[in-house]
């Protein structure tokens, strides 16, 4: 970038009952490029005021039956409409997703893909809901129905903040939920983007409000306000846990999709080159900046030294550079808060075991929060580089002496949301399948995630799933309906 060159500062406003509205205190925040440092947008900031206007639209649209009035076949179409206007858009929006996030282009893009694929799904499943007739031992006819949970308030992190956005929105819309989103504080844009295509692709006010803010100032009123019926999250676990105390005076109903500590392990019989490849794409994609990033690498003894060192060899080069780039496999960290946190880690995890190679910023830039992929070997399963989450590029490599040992490493984690397990032994993989606690386990693969599937953790990785049908189902409420096909008294009295 040319020496004084200043990057454009776009002016963006929140989507409220069908209107773009600044906050209410006029306040404002700045949004970062994280490869250049600089100031990109300016987004209003949002304090329980606007949450509660927020609400108040979505809760008028629910009752007065907007949208859960509409037919299932209305909201699909919908649905598919904004698929089509994503996909006719998706290279504006994967440049403004790189942007704003510091993930590769490529990366971006394929998100794009997954999310006008996302709301596609959701689009046919819409028409795809179905009741019941429970057999009951009575002359009676009973039923259950399904039927929107009402008002759901929606949080989501940085990571992939388009994709995540759609996860959320487009089984409670399916649904017939009316939403109040809060993107993540770092990554406003693409979603405030999307939002210009509501009115036009038919979606009637205060179905979906979009209020950009912080945490506690917009994030906490929407968790404690009382016409939010169901709150989603996803993002820490930290979070995650004060979120579930804070929905309790309303009794919410709540999902939650929290971090993880993920074991990839790698058995002596691996294919050794799709080994050293599954080990590097499953802790370095998007930076590491991965909920279920495989961030603890769990690799057989008799394999273990030349495996450290071939995955060292082939960390090194690993394109790290501008996200714009096409040739770029790792860009900069989100911002300066998760720069500083990771080289915290970076610290810690120097003096708790070996550095096999990376451990510091990539100097090569003169700006931006690039970290080096960095592995760490020798780890002890009990030091905090085993049980914290990082969210960067950061491996520690743990030895195993057998089967038995490395389920019993992998499941010795407060985490469970992802496991994967590299073997050409089936009885080996089937086993692990098995005794693995996680609420994913891939063999001889991680990360690839279908919408067709279903996501969330086990233990302290949160409850509740999305995608699939299992996405949608935590978005409704069962009705039990019985009616009584005898026409004389019940006769009791
Ligand atoms: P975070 O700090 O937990 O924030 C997540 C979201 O919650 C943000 O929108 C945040 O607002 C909001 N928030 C913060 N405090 C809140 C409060 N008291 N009440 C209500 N909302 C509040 O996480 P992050 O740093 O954005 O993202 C990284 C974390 O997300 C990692 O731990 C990662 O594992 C997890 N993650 C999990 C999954 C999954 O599917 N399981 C996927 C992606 C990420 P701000 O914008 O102000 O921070
Ligand atoms: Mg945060």
């Amino acid at each position: 970038m040319p020496a004084g060159f200043k990057t454009e500062v776009k002016a963006y406003q929140m989507y409220i009952d069908g209107e773009w509205l600044e906050s209410r205190s006029g306040k404002t925040f700045p949004v970062y490029d994280p490869s250049t440092e600089e100031v990109i947008a300016q987004v209003p900031d949002a304090n329980a005021e606007d949450v509660d206007r927020a609400v108040a639209a979505a809760r008028a649209a629910f009752d007065r039956g907007a949208w859960s009035g509409t037919t299932a076949q209305e909201r699909g179409r919908i649905l598919f409409r904004l698929a089509t206007k994503i996909r006719e858009n998706a290279a504006m929006l994967a440049e403004l997703e790189c942007r704003n996030s510091g993930k590769p282009i490529v990366e971006a893009e394929f998100d794009m893909g997954d999310v006008a694929t996302c709301f596609e799904y959701y689009g046919g499943l819409a028409t795809k809901v179905l009741g019941y007739i429970n057999p009951v031992p009575d002359n009676a006819m009973s039923m259950s129905l399904k039927e929107p949970v009402g008002v759901a308030g929606q949080i989501i992190p940085w990571n992939y903040p388009l994709l995540m956005a759609a996860w959320k929105l487009a089984p409670a819309l399916a649904a017939g939920c009316t939403c109040v989103l809060k993107p993540a504080e770092q990554t406003p844009l693409t979603i405030l983007e999307v939002a210009k295509w509501f009115e036009e692709i038919g979606l009637p006010k205060g179905v979906v409000n979009v209020v950009t803010g912080f945490g506690e100032t917009a994030g906490a009123p929407m968790v404690k306000h009382p016409e939010v019926n169901k709150i989603a999250f996803t993002g820490s676990a930290t979070v995650g846990k004060v979120i579930v105390k804070q929905a309790a005076d309303t009794v919410k109903r709540v999902t939650l999709e929290l971090g993880g500590k993920s074991p990839n392990i790698f058995f002596a019989d691996a294919d050794f080159e799709a080994a050293i490849d599954g080990a590097l794409f499953g802790v370095f994609i998007n930076q590491g900046e991965v909920c279920s990033a495989g961030s603890r690498v769990l690799v057989e003894k008799s394999i273990y030294p030349k495996f450290v060192e071939a995955m060292a060899e082939k960390a090194k080069r690993v394109t790290l550079g501008p996200p714009l780039d096409r040739d770029t496999k790792m860009g900069p960290l989100v911002s300066k808060e998760q720069y500083e946190r990771v080289c915290s880690y970076l610290d810690i995890g120097k003096k708790e075991a070996k550095l096999a190679t990376g451990g510091g910023r990539a100097e090569k830039f003169a700006r931006g929060f690039y970290v080096e992929p960095t592995i760490f070997y020798d780890v002890d399963n009990q030091a905090r580089i085993a049980r914290e989450e990082i969210f960067g590029p950061v491996a520690s490599v743990i030895p195993f002496e057998n089967e038995s040992d490395a389920v019993q490493i992998a499941n010795d984690s407060p985490y469970g949301l992802a496991a994967a397990v590299w073997t050409r032994d089936i009885f080996k993989a089937f086993r692990a399948v098995k005794a693995l606690r996680a609420g994913i386990v891939w063999v001889n693969h991680m990360q690839p995630t279908y919408v067709e599937a279903p996501w969330g953790g086990y233990k302290q990785s949160g409850f509740g799933r999305e995608l699939g049908p299992w996405g949608i189902e935590e978005y409704l409420e069962t009705k039990q309906v019985h009616i009584n096909l005898n026409e004389q008294p019940i006769g009791w009295y």
